[in-house]
C-alpha cells in the first residue's frame, strides 16, 4: 500500500483560526442565547461539547503509548548509556531552574503590585481539598509496583522509569537487542502517523472546546479579582517571551522567534486542552520534526517536563500565595518566601499535567506559611482562563529545555530547526 502524505498546509493557521473563531462565537452566544433550552442541551452540552471532547480523547490516547515506544526508541538506540544520565542530569536542572525563576518572578510581581489588597471576589466557591503527597512518597512512587497497571492510569514517571530501563536493557542486549529496537523504531514512526492523523481535526476540537467555555463562562466572577487574573496573565505572558528566549538564545544559541513561531499549534493545543499531559503527543511531534530536536534527547525530556516542569503552575501559585497572604493581612516574611519557593518547585514536581491540578497543590504550599487553604476558594471561580494559559507556558518550558539540552548534546539538527514550510 502507498504510504499516506499528510498535506499539513497552514494547518498550525487552521487551528489559530478555530481557536478564535471559537472564542468569538463562544462569546457571542454567551450574551445572546446561550440559556435557550435546545442551543444550550444540543449545540453547547450537545454537538461543541462531544467534538471537543472526543477530540481530547483522541490525544490522550495516544499518551501512553507514544511515550512508551518513543521512549524506548531513543533509548535503546543510544550509543553511549552514560548520556542518558548526562540528559536526564541537564534536563532535570535546567527544570528546576526555570521553575526557580518562574515562581521568583511571580512573588515579585505579588509584592510589587499588591493584587489582594481590596480584592473583592464575587463568588466564592466551597471545594475538597486533597493534600499533597509528601517528598518522600512522590519518590517511592516513580517505581511502578506494577507497569500495565501505571499505563492503564497513565502514571507518567513509573511508566519513563519502566521504558528506559527496558531500553537499556535493549541496547546492551546484542542481536536480540537490535532487533526489538529496529521493531520500536518502526512502531515509533507508525504512532507519530496516527498523531498527524489526530493533529488533522485540531482545528474543529480547538473550536469546540474553546466556544463552550466561551459560551458557559460567567465572566462577572472576574470582577472582583481582576487584578489578580491580569497580574497572572502578565507574569506568564513575560516569562515565556522574555525567560525562555533568554535561554534559548543564551544556552544554545537559537533563535527565539523560530522557536515560537513554530511552536503556535503547540500552544494552541495546550491551551485549549489545559493539560500538558495530553498535549505530549503534539509537543512531540514538534520538537522532532520541526524544531529538529533527536527522539533520543526529545522522547525523554518531553514526558519527563510535562510532568515535573511547570513553570506557569509556579507562577499562579506564587502570585496567588501573595493574593491570598494580602487578602487575609497577612505578612510573608524573606524566610517563609523562600519556603513557598521551594514548596512551589516540589509542588510542580510532584503534579501531573493535567486540568486544574495546580489549584490543588496550591494547598499545601500555603500551609507551609500557615495560610487558610481556604483562600483558594477565592480565586476557583477564574482558574480556567489562567489554567489554559499557564498550560501553554508548562508546554513552552518543556520543548524550550529540550531544545537546549539536545543542542548541548549535539542531538539537534539546525538545519530542521531554521528550515520554513508552508505549514509554519
Ligand atoms: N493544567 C496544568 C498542566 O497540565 C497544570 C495546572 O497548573 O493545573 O500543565
Amino acid at each position: 500500500m502507498s504510504e499516506v502524505h499528510f498535506n499539513h498546509k497552514r494547518l498550525s493557521n487552521h487551528i489559530l483560526i478555530g481557536l478564535v473563531g471559537g472564542l468569538v462565537a463562544g462569546i457571542a452566544l454567551n450574551l445572546t442565547i446561550a440559556d435557550v433550552g435546545w442551543v444550550r442541551s444540543f449545540v453547547i452540552d450537545g454537538v461543541l461539547n462531544v467534538v471537543g471532547e472526543v477530540f481530547v480523547r483522541f490525544l490522550s490516547m495516544l499518551v501512553v503509548p507514544l511515550v512508551f515506544v518513543s521512549l524506548i526508541t531513543g533509548v535503546s538506540s543510544l550509543s553511549d548509556p552514560k548520556k542518558l544520565g548526562r540528559v536526564g542530569g541537564k534536563a532535570v536542572g535546567l527544570y528546576m531552574l526555570t521553575t526557580g525563576i518562574a515562581v521568583s518572578l511571580a512573588l515579585f510581581a505579588a509584592i510589587l503590585i499588591q493584587p489582594g489588597i481590596g480584592a473583592n471576589p464575587t463568588e466564592v466557591v466551597e471545594r475538597e481539598i486533597s493534600a499533597q503527597p509528601s517528598f518522600g512518597q512522590v519518590l517511592i512512587d516513580m517505581v511502578p509496583r506494577n507497569p500495565v497497571q501505571a499505563m492503564a492510569e497513565g502514571d507518567m514517571l513509573p511508566i519513563i522509569i519502566f521504558a528506559v530501563l527496558l531500553g537499556l536493557s535493549i541496547a546492551v542486549s546484542g542481536a536480540a537487542g537490535e532487533r526489538v529496537s529496529r521493531f520500536f523504531s518502526d512502531f515509533n514512526e507508525i504512532i507519530m502517523k496516527l498523531v498527524g492523523f489526530v493533529m488533522l481535526l485540531a482545528p474543529y476540537g480547538v473550536f469546540a472546546l474553546i466556544c463552550v467555555l466561551g459560551a458557559t463562562t460567567g465572566w462577572s466572577t472576574f470582577v472582583g479579582v481582576l487584578k489578580y487574573v491580569i497580574l497572572v496573565l502578565v507574569v506568564l505572558i513575560l516569562h515565556a517571551t522574555i525567560s525562555y528566549s533568554l535561554l534559548l538564545k543564551l544556552l544554545a544559541g537559537l533563535n527565539p522567534l523560530i522557536f515560537f513561531r513554530k511552536m503556535r499549534a503547540v500552544l494552541a493545543f495546550a491551551f485549549s486542552t489545559a493539560s500538558s499531559g495530553a498535549t505530549i503527543p503534539v509537543t512531540l511531534r514538534t520538537v522532532e520534526k520541526r524544531l529538529g530536536a533527536n527522539n533520543r534527547v526529545a522522547s525523554f525530556t518531553v514526558p519527563l517536563g510535562a510532568t515535573i516542569n511547570m513553570d506557569g503552575t509556579a507562577i499562579m501559585q506564587g502570585i496567588a500565595t501573595g493574593f491570598i497572604a494580602q487578602y487575609f493581612g497577612v505578612d510573608l516574611s524573606i524566610g517563609q518566601y523562600l519556603m513557598v519557593v521551594l514548596m512551589v518547585i516540589m509542588a510542580s514536581v510532584g503534579a501531573a499535567g493535567v486540568p486544574g491540578v495546580g489549584l490543588v497543590l496550591l494547598a499545601g504550599v500555603l500551609a507551609s506559611v500557615g495560610l487558610p487553604a481556604e483562600g483558594i476558594a477565592l480565586i476557583l471561580g477564574v482558574d480556567r482562563l489562567l489554567d489554559m494559559t499557564r498550560t501553554a507556558v508548562n508546554v513552552a518550558g518543556d520543548a524550550a529545555v529540550t531544545c537546549i539540552v539536545a543542542r548541548s548534546e549535539g542531538e539537534l539538527d539546525e538545519s530542521v530547526f531554521n528550515e520554513f514550510n508552508e505549514d509554519d
